[in-house]
């Protein structure tokens, strides 16, 4: 077992260590006092893109990415060093072009898309010059059964026509999102099927934002989430991606890379906390000690620290599974990283919380953001309890009762 990244890896993450620290961590400040107020990107984040991209720090989670198109086509384990970098900040992938829900977006165009929707779709997104959304989750049906899909799409002479309700599409709210992914079923199939995945401009008409949704009280300002109403939405038959009724083959194209990227940027944003707890540990005085003094705090950062290398051991096979044998054979191990890392993050943040005092609950901290996406995790890109499940199903049963089992010194 090699430990060591590829060059290529090494050398893209000193770049991109090094444009954060630079660039990106001296504008955090800044990026806190926009969003706060405004919606889309300011211009100075347009600035820092168009020098990233400049640089060639720019698409480097899209493994497919053929020469032809901007962007390092990096494999998922070459991306791990420098996703965790970028997670290091919520906004900072951005300027990278490596965010969600953009890049899983990428990865389903490039997989699914015809080279018109491609040249229509996935180049401006390549390019940085436009937002997206992906709407599959409906507040009427229990969307973690995805099967459950409420949203009708009924065919007409020319293309296709939906009606229904969406609702945490990440990015739909954004001033520059200009089409989503939309899934839905076809209204003439059996129940639980017929689910096909077409391309909506968010101008078409009858599509209407119902409101922004926070989770927690967080609103998700780098891709903010909508609710969204479909009266009668129409589209040409050109919309369809992929093959009418085969939707999930769509959806499923995005959900490996989609989990594991999360997952390395969440151990970014555990580094990020670690050190945070590190600092104030050292400088906060209680009883004539530092905070640091105390075994009980000492054990929490080191507890942290085991917890965020095991972590990046599970997400760094699975990247390294899905680029030697495709998402389907890391099924699994995408499930096993998207309930340990979540789990890991989670712990580390409540602990830095408790550290921090009063302080840790406070906006002045990157604390309560970072909680709320760390319990967000849980939830989205599949709920704790489905990957278990998955998990769970893989488990061999064994090859005969357990009575006869010759692990037991006696029979039972
Ligand atoms: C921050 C955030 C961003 C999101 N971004 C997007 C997006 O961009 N696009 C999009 O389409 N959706 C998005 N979602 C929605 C997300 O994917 C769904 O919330 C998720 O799939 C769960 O669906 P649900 O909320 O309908 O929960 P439900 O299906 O109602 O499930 C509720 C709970 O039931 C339990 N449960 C479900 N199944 C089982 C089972 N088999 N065994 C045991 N327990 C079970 C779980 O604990 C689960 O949390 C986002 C959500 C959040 C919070």
């Amino acid at each position: 077992m090699d430990f060591e990244f590829s060059d290529r890896s090494q050398d893209i993450t000193a770049r991109v260590g090094a444009f954060f620290e630079t660039h990106v961590l001296p504008r955090n400040r800044d990026w806190r006092d926009w969003s706060e107020n405004n919606s889309g990107d300011p211009v100075w984040l347009e600035d820092l893109r168009a020098k990233a991209k400049s640089e060639g720090l720019w698409n480097m989670g899209l493994s497919g990415l053929p020469e032809s198109k901007p962007g390092q086509g990096l494999s998922n384990l070459e991306f791990a060093p420098i996703a965790e970098i970028m997670g290091r900040l919520a906004w900072a992938p951005v300027v990278f072009n490596c965010h969600a829900p953009d890049v899983p977006n990428m990865i389903t165009l490039l997989e699914a898309a015809t080279p018109d929707q491609q040249a229509q779709w996935l180049d401006p997104l390549l390019d940085g010059s436009v937002r997206s959304a992906f709407a599959m989750t409906e507040p009427a049906t229990a969307s973690s059964d995805a099967r459950n899909i409420a949203m009708r799409i009924d065919k007409t002479a020319t293309g296709y026509v939906m009606n229904g309700r969406k609702w945490f599409a990440s990015g739909a709210a954004h001033a520059n999102c200009k089409f989503m992914i939309v899934i839905g079923a076809m209204s003439d199939a059996a129940p639980r099927s017929g689910h096909t995945a077409l391309i909506v401009p968010m101008d078409t008409a009858g599509l209407k934002q119902v409101r922004k949704l926070r989770f927690m009280g967080w609103d998700e300002p780098c891709s903010p989430m909508a609710e969204l109403e479909f009266n009668n939405v129409e589209v040409p038959a050109s919309a369809l991606l992929g093959v009418e009724g085969q939707g999930f083959a769509v959806a499923q194209t995005r959900l490996g890379p989609a989990r594991v990227h999360h997952c390395m940027r969440a151990i970014g944003l555990a580094e990020t906390v670690i050190e945070m707890m590190v600092a104030r540990a050292s400088e906060r005085r209680a009883f004539n000690k530092t905070l640091g003094e105390y075994d009980t705090v000492q054990g929490w950062i080191a507890r942290s620290r085991i917890e965020i290398e095991q972590a990046r051991l599970i997400v760094l096979k699975c990247a390294w599974l899905l680029d030697k044998k495709g998402h389907q054979s890391a099924w699994r191990d995408v499930s096993i990283a998207k309930v340990a890392v979540p789990a890991m993050l989670n712990g580390v943040i409540d602990r830095a919380v408790q550290l921090f005092g009063a302080l840790g609950g406070t906006d002045d901290t990157p604390l309560p953001a970072a909680m709320a996406w760390a319990r967000a995790f849980r939830i989205f890109d599949g709920p704790d309890e489905v990957h278990l499940r998955q998990i769970f199903r893989q488990e061999k049963p064994a090859s005969g009762p357990l009575a006869d089992s010759p692990y037991l010194s006696k029979p039972i």
